[in-house]
């Protein structure tokens, strides 16, 4: 079972690598995810998954 760094609850089966800027050793669930991308690109639209790069 992979922990998230941050929260420490299971990750599941989804677990999501942190950008090297925001200093965090570990994968991330989701939601620590989604706030550490809120956190660090505010207004910005990154795509979670890139399941494409057509754009
Ligand atoms: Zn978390």
């Amino acid at each position: 079972m992979t922990k998230c760094a941050l929260c420490d609850e299971d990750v599941g089966n989804t677990p999501y690598n942190p950008m090297p800027e925001w200093k965090v050793k570990g994968p991330l669930c989701g939601k620590c995810y989604s706030s550490k991308l809120e956190e660090h690109y505010p207004g910005d639209h990154i795509r979670v998954n890139r399941l494409n790069e057509e754009d």
